[in-house]
């Protein structure tokens, strides 16, 4: 018998109809298979919680913040055990805690480090469907641990991994990997699959379906993973490992984020070491920076322009204006209101012009580019964030990632 791991998003269990739903679509699966279910909070209660503690204070210690977001994932798991066992099917509700889902040292973003899969064995040996809170892990102090925003798709992965599972089924609001955000872009086509390399790529820069870190581990350990709609049937998307035999788009999809901010600091020494000067108290404060542009000197001075999280601003300007007064630095300043969209596929590696082309397009619409970063497989620029939606369809169209107006996706039937 094959064995699923299926996880339900937010949304999928935002409301008790919307649970019950769930428990009929589990019942099904578990009639031909063996299933293993992880689950998310109900949709907007972990952004609740947050609020509740934001209302106490701005700088809320790690591990408080672990023991209240990871409730949860509890409450939705036991609500869908109810569920199920009104169907008459046998269900458990199980914790991190209980599973051994150990991390590292961290509390907030912690990583899983090792897992366990005893209890799900013994529990689906005796017949009973696990139902596994996601999000949360114990970490090496023994203290509730959680595995940053989105993080019950790690958990998922982790538990298909574990169990060596035939597919991870990811369910959520929408019905699969997308060549853009279909809110932005109506004309956005769904992938019936994508490449594990182009999918970590995607999600790393802004496509909200995944959480970067599940499908890194995924890859890792080759799990087959496929995301899928809890609301509408469909195949969905599947990620795959080998090099599709067809021949490749050169560019998969679009992706964006809004999250970054950008920090330049002008006129320090253009000396040996000033780069570490300014970037490594950064790290040391573990702010990850990820766009990094030194300009050429002049005088014997030059400037540094990085971007950083938008959460970390006021941290980083802190660290930032000691550096300056440090080195000399004639200024600082800040801008939060940018946007960085990139281009992603692995048929890039195969084509020359990618990049001139991308430039060409947003040029022709007047959009000036601030920063430009490239891989292999991706390019990002960096732009004022009002030419975001501009952007990224201007770069869909460019790319021929269009569909036909006629399968155009209807936001309407679609809940965010
Ligand atoms: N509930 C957590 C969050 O909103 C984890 C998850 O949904 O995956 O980030
Ligand atoms: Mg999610």
């Amino acid at each position: 018998m094959t064995l699923i791991v299926q996880k339900y998003g937010g949304t999928s269990v935002g409301t008790v109809e919307r649970i019950r739903e769930v428990a009929r679509k589990v019942s099904e699966a578990a009639k031909d298979n063996r299933v293993v279910i992880v689950l998310s909070a109900m949709a907007g209660e972990t952004d609740r919680l947050i609020g509740l503690a934001k209302q106490l204070s701005d700088r809320v210690n790690s591990r408080e913040y672990s023991v209240l977001v990871s409730t949860g994932e509890q409450v939705s798991v036991a609500l869908l055990c109810i569920a199920l066992h009104e169907r008459g099917l046998r269900a458990r509700s199980m914790t991190a805690y209980q599973l051994g889902i150990q991390t590292d040292e961290q509390h907030k973003n912690a990583r899983i480090v090792q897992f366990d899969k005893q209890q799900l064995v013994q529990c689906i040996e005796q017949g009973e469907i696990p139902i596994v809170a996601g999000f949360q892990g114990v970490n090496t102090q023994g203290d509730v641990a959680t595995l940053g925003r989105g993080g019950s798709d790690t958990t998922a992965v982790a538990v298909a991994t574990a169990l060596n599972a035939d597919e991870c089924q990811i369910y959520t609001d929408v019905d699969g990997v997308y060549t853009a955000d279909p809110r932005v872009v109506p004309s956005a086509r769904r992938l019936s699959h994508i490449s594990m390399e182009e999918m970590l790529e995607l999600s790393s820069l802004g496509a909200k379906v995944l959480q970067p870190r599940a499908v890194e581990f995924a890859g890792k350990y080759q799990v087959p993973l496929r995301v899928l709609s809890s609301f509408k049937p469909g195949p969905g998307t599947l990620i795959t490992f080998e090099g599709n035999k067809m021949e490749q788009p050169i560019v998969a999809g679009v992706a964006y984020n809004r999250n970054e901010a950008k920090f330049t600091i002008r006129g320090v020494p253009d000396t040996p070491g000033v780069a570490h000067d300014i970037l490594g108290p950064i790290s040391a404060a573990k702010i990850d920076i990820d766009m990094i542009i030194q300009n050429v000197g002049a005088d014997g001075s030059t400037d540094f322009t990085f971007t950083v999280h938008r959460d970390e601003v006021v941290r980083g300007q802190e660290l930032l204006r000691a550096i300056g007064d440090k080195l000399g630095a004639r200024e600082i300043s800040i801008n939060d209101k940018i946007a960085k969209i990139s281009l992603v596929g692995v048929g890039m590696r195969s084509h020359a012009g990618v990049a001139s082309t991308m430039f060409k397009a947003l040029g022709e619409e007047g959009i000036n580019i601030q920063l430009i970063s490239t891989s292999e497989i991706k390019i990002s620029v960096v732009v004022d964030e009002k030419y975001l939606e501009l952007g990224v369809r201007t770069l869909h169209s460019a790319f021929e990632l269009d569909s036909d107006p006629s399968e155009e996706f209807d936001p309407a039937e679609h809940s965010y």
